[in-house]
């Protein structure tokens, strides 16, 4: 049960004052929808601003405030324009006040000619003019308290102000209950940490070290303890020995022998089957290192134990995909496979449900389809789990009671996870590695090419198709936004098209699923010779007759992900190219990371790097997904502080025996406040 004490920071955003109906919406987009995420709303920096008298002594690019008298509103002659004010300081300087968009509304109603108003903003020019562009704040007296002041800065959605928002903080922060100290008390002083809620408060304030780092602290000591609730509790579970005889193995006709590392992960996921205790395995191996087969194998070991197997992806185009691979190479074995995904309905979904329930299917491939509630399995021993990045943690670990009893887990990623970071995901996890890539590959040629030989490239893809190959063309990644992304492959769907006519396909993900398949299956038939995509052909996709890549603007990617799309050529024994197309001018640092890519190939060094450069979002799962993590905690928090949220989580479970005690007490609230609570319900033997 979720403690009482908590209940004013669950209520929901509207119970602050002043918000409504209108408010409601931009919150929303932020993700604010109870108290406690307003007060978990941290500021993203702080602006100190100077108190100036008038324009000849304020800087450009400087935090200013000023006292000014309007002049004139000047609204655009057409629509889009920006709508300005025209102000005088005291001296008869001229300063523009310009808005864009709605914000001009106040700024009518705000800024009435010939009357003084302190304004604060950040002084820029504009031509030859100065201008403050959205002043943060417009206000008719009080405006001196507005200068030396360090002041918050939000991130906002169209419809809040930095005043709106700020208002709401404090409110949400007048809401923090007093709660008991989770944090072990020698830890909080040696670090000379506030407390809980003084915390909260100092973090709106300020650039507090010490109340950012405990913030973030509490985070991963919340993550940490509810993973090793989950972990000792799978412990303790009775999972379901799986003895397999071999008898399907050995019908198996691989066209290719496995590689030592392959036998080798498949030896220590064997080992773990035959335990009591569920097994709970990551398999990290670069692209193209043989993972499915590992898969495969392994789920044959369940089928030759008499149980069921589930092949979990994270798209519907990699669930189909498997299900061919699979279904192709398991052919000799007799074992049936199935697929079930959302999109499969009416009599076949039916069917793959009856041959679920009676096991006559021994191995189901699907998306999260599989684990809804109306799939009911007759004995469910082992989930693999595809490109387990995609998933949330959660998820991951919860997929649990599907079975009779709880199956074994075996986690699938091509992305080489430091160990810090696994810890920070799944706590203690045993990891298998394909450390050996299948022989005779060949390392990929990777170019970089200006946008402006764009004419050079198509010529070149012309020869490639015929000459007998295929190519896969990789549209722009259009930030945070799937349309974005979709445009930008349907533009270059249709002027490739002119030139290649029916040889060129496209997906995207927001094609109708039949469209998708159709193009999917003529490229993998070879019938289509150029696919063009976006990123949803990053995870999983194997089609070893395309040895050529165009990815365009790969500057926007981010190296992982540029490595995950590489991966998708070089899977055969052929010499493969990748052809980064950059637009023209480039930062330093974009500069730099496209020439790492075409230096190395290891998706480690690739990885790290990435990390360096742009924090460890990508490997931990985007923020905005609910997937990753942690949601305050840096990059540099989580290498210098989570090792030591982990042994405290450690200490408190093990010699408390879980979360009772004092101490042990608080941290169960703590679980609940950061919504770790899957991990209190272990707890409880649900
Ligand atoms: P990933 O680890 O990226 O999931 P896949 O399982 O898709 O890699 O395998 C990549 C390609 O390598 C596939 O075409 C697969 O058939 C092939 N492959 C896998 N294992 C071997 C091996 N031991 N020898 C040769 N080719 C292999
Ligand atoms: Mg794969």
């Amino acid at each position: 049960m979720r403690s009482d004490a908590l209940n004013p920071l669950f209520a929901e955003v509207d119970t602050l004052d002043g918000v409504g109906t209108k408010l409601k919406k931009p919150l929303d987009r932020l993700g604010l929808t109870r108290v406690k995420d307003v007060a978990y709303h941290l500021p993203e920096r702080f602006v100190s601003r100077r108190a100036v008298q008038n324009l000849d002594e304020a800087g450009e690019g400087e935090q200013i405030v000023i006292a000014l008298t309007p002049t004139e509103h000047r609204a655009s002659r057409n629509q889009r324009g920006p709508y300005r004010v025209l102000a005088q300081d005291a001296v008869g300087n001229v300063l523009a006040l310009t808005y864009f968009g709605r914000a001009s509304y106040n700024a009518k109603k705000q800024l009435p000619v010939g009357e003084k108003r302190w304004v604060a903003g950040k002084l820029e020019r504009y031509g030859d003019m100065l201008q403050i562009v959205h002043p943060d704040h417009v206000l008719e007296e009080g405006g001196e308290s507005l200068g030396h002041l360090c002041e918050p800065v939000y991130r906002l959605s169209e419809g809040l102000t930095q005043p709106l928002i700020g208002k709401l903080v404090a409110q949400a922060l007048e809401r923090l209950p007093d709660l008991s100290e989770w944090i072990e008390p020698s830890q909080l002083d040696a670090q000379q940490w506030p407390n809980w809620r003084d915390a909260l408060h100092l973090a709106h304030r300020g650039e507090h070290e010490a109340a950012r780092d405990r913030l973030a602290y509490d985070e991963m000591l919340a993550n940490a303890l509810a993973l090793m609730l989950v972990r000792a509790d799978n412990r303790k579970r009775q999972g379901q020995p799986l003895h397999g005889d071999g008898r399907l193995r050995d019908k198996l006709a691989l066209p290719f022998p496995l590689t030592g590392a392959q036998t080798r992960s498949i030896a220590e996921i064997e080992g773990d089957l035959a335990q009591q205790s569920p097994m709970l395995r990551l398999l990290q191996g670069d692209v193209g290192a043989g993972k499915t087969v590992v898969a495969l194998e392994a789920m044959l070991i369940a089928v030759e134990a008499g149980a069921q197997a589930a092949l979990l992806a994270p798209t519907e185009l990699l669930a189909r995909q498997h299900y061919e691979t699979l279904r192709r190479m398991a052919a000799p074995t007799g074992a049936n496979i199935a697929i079930l995904t959302g999109r499969d309905k009416g009599k076949a979904r039916e069917a793959t449900l009856m041959g679920l329930m009676d096991g006559s299917i021994d191995i189901v491939v699907g998306t999260h389809a599989l684990f809804q509630d109306q799939v009911a399995y007759r004995d469910l021993a082992l989930v693999v789990i595809d490109e387990q990045h995609r998933f949330g943690v959660s998820q991951r670990l919860m997929l649990a009671s599907k079975g009779k009893r709880t199956p074994h887990v075996l986690a699938m990623t091509a992305t080489p996870i430091p160990r810090t970071l696994t810890l920070a995901q799944y706590g203690e996890l045993d990891v298998s590695k394909l450390d050996e890539l299948p022989p005779g590959r060949q390392p990929i040629d990777t170019r970089v090419v200006g946008i402006e030989r764009l004419d050079e490239v198509v010529s070149g893809i012309a020869r490639h198709i015929e000459g007998g190959g295929q190519a896969y063309w990789v549209c722009p990644m259009v930030r945070d936004s799937e349309e974005g992304d979709t445009a930008a492959a349907e533009a270059r769907f249709a002027a490739l098209r002119e030139r290649f006519g029916d040889d060129v396909a496209m997906v995207h993900g927001q094609l109708a699923s039949e469209l998708k398949d159709a193009a999917m299956e003529r490229f993998v038939s070879g019938d289509a010779k150029l696919l063009v995509a976006t990123t949803v052909i990053e995870v999983g996709v194997d089609v070893p007759n395309a040895t050529l890549m165009v990815i365009e603007q790969a500057e926007r990617f981010g190296l992982a992900q540029l490595h995950q799309l590489r991966g998708r050529v070089g899977r055969g024994s052929e010499k493969s190219v990748c052809l980064l197309l950059r637009s023209g001018e480039l930062s330093e640092t974009s500069r730099a990371r496209l020439a790492l890519m075409r230096e190395t190939q290891d998706g480690f060094r690739l990885a790290e790097e990435d990390l360096r450069l742009r924090g460890g979002g990508e490997l931990l799962g985007t923020r905005q997904s609910g997937d990753a993590p942690f949601q305050l905690a840096t990059l540099e928090q989580i290498t210098r502080l989570l090792p030591v949220a982990h042994d405290d989580a450690c200490l408190l479970v093990e010699r408390d025996g879980g979360l009772d005690g004092e101490r042990g007490n608080a941290a169960r609230v703590l679980l609940y406040l950061l919504e770790r609570d899957f991990g209190v319900r272990t707890l409880r033997g649900g």
